[in-house]
């Protein structure tokens, strides 16, 4: 079998990651107490051997018969994990895997990846050696972070780079929260925000961009909650990486593992960071009105406002999109569907990229609903989410503002500068393949090498 290792590291990193495993158990039937529970909603749907069949990419089965989640949680200060020790399903996670120091990083970038992070990270590490050990095939790795704190993001790049040298064949894959005013009050996010990009452009094949700002507007606008709280937020982010998980822990074909899905999303190195999205997204007072069709699942997957990024796909051109939908439905009217979108859509697809849509059916639904669909696009307009970012780092750098912080570190002004020329570098590499000349290039490139 073909295991993944997941990280979840700071604050964001373990709560987001918590309410991963807590759906992700729920789906394959394995109640908090790490048993196949034959009682629950999964199991009296679908039979034991479909949902089990590929719960070795994520958990570990003891010798007692107990699923247990191949997790690893890592902070910089006890208060989260405690949280997660003294709940219901931080019992499942495995007690040597949770990583912990007293000093904090104080949402300091420098803390997390050159002082204080830098100090625990060969423990980690020795935890992370442990776990691939056990594995019968090593995928790769998942790590659940913020952008904007000091743990998640300095030390959780620091760990990546460092995991990145010890299996540079292994694929790094990332489920990485991008700050928001609207959600967090801390100025210097920006700052940990875009020297993390420049970690994350280097240093993995696959990043989902979550982001805080467009949890946020489909919390406030589309669910219609007044003052959204991380619960509500978090909901929305463990519904979408189950969603694309989905076929990583499901039999099928499509995207099968971290591998082919790079390799169906990603036509260029350094442009693997995708946007998601999720349908159905319906307040709760209105659920009970609306019974759901393929068209209306397909139709709100494309919608800008069910996407997990605050960008809009309608402002650049789609790469690569994977869909998947979940429930009982006829793969033939998916087909149909999907055709359609494409076709009334034309333009917002790059034309050079035959083929660039993929989509893939699994009978078991998530808790609760009996259809669902979630979206992986990789969409040039990402670049307005690290335009966003870029501009606020950019107002607060032109000042040097709250620089002695982190050269208070040990860091240098210098690689301020390289992270954001970085980032400026990655938004005009996605506007360049957006941009009608490069079809009219490659056509020139085709028709000379023809010609000669
Ligand atoms: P760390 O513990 O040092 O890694 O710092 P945090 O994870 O608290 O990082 C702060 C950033 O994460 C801010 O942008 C917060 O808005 C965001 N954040 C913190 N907790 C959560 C959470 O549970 N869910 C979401 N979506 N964002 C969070």
């Amino acid at each position: 079998m073909r295991e993944i290792v997941h990280i979840q590291a700071g604050q964001c990193g373990n709560q987001v990651g918590t309410k991963f495993w807590e759906v992700i158990s729920g789906e394959h039937g394995i109640g908090p107490d790490g048993r196949f529970d034959a009682e629950s909603d999964a199991a009296q749907s679908f039979n034991k051997e479909l949902l089990l069949e590929r719960s070795s990419v994520y958990f570990n089965e003891a010798e007692d018969g107990n699923f247990v989640p191949r997790s690893i949680c890592v902070d910089l200060e006890p208060g989260t994990i405690d949280v997660l020790k003294g709940s219901l399903m931080g019992r499942m996670y495995r007690p040597d895997n949770m990583v912990c120091a007293q000093s904090g990083a104080g949402n300091n970038w420098a803390k997390g990846h050159y002082t204080e992070g830098a100090e625990l990270v060969d423990t980690v590490l020795e935890v992370v050696r442990k776990e691939t050990e056990a594995c019968d095939c090593l995928q790769g790795f998942q790590l659940c972070h913020s952008l904007g704190g000091g743990t998640g993001s300095g030390m959780g790049t620091l760990l990546i780079s460092k995991i990145r040298e010890e299996f540079p064949d292994r694929i790094m894959n990332t489920y990485s929260v991008a700050p928001s005013p609207k959600v967090s009050d801390t100025v210097v996010e920006p700052y940990n925000a875009t020297l993390s990009i420049h970690q994350l452009i280097e240093n993995t094949d696959e990043t989902y961009c979550i982001d805080n700002e467009a949890l946020y507007d489909i919390c406030h606008r589309t669910l219609k909650l007044s003052q959204p709280n991380y619960g509500d937020l978090n909901r929305l982010v463990s519904s979408t990486m189950s969603g694309v998980t989905t076929c990583l822990r499901f039999p099928g074909q499509l995207n099968a593992d971290l591998r082919k899905l790079a390799v169906n999303m990603v036509p260029f190195p350094r442009l693997h960071f995708f946007i998601t999205g999720f349908a159905p997204l319906t307040a709760a007072q209105s659920q009970a009105y609306r019974s759901l069709t393929v068209a209306d699942l397909t139709q709100q997957l494309f919608d800008s406002k069910n996407m997990m990024a605050a960008c809009d796909p309608r402002h650049g051109k789609y790469l690569t999109v994977a869909a998947m939908f979940r429930g009982k439905m006829s793969m033939k009217e998916v087909e149909d569907q999907m055709l359609s979108v494409q076709n009334k859509n034309n333009s917002y697809f790059v034309e050079w990229i035959p083929n660039n849509v993929k989509t893939a059916v699994c009978d078991v639904p998530p808790k609760g609903l009996k259809l669902s669909a979630t979206f992986v696009g990789n969409s040039t307009s990402i670049q307005e989410m690290f335009k966003r970012i870029h501009e606020q780092f950019t107002a607060m750098f032109k000042r040097k503002a709250f620089l002695h912080w982190y050269t208070g570190e040990g860091m240098d002004e210098m690689e301020f500068n390289e992270a954001a020329s970085n980032l400026v570098d990655l938004v005009s590499e996605y506007e360049q393949y957006q941009s009608a000349e490069v079809e009219d290039d490659m056509q020139e490139i085709g028709d000379e090498e023809y010609l000669d």
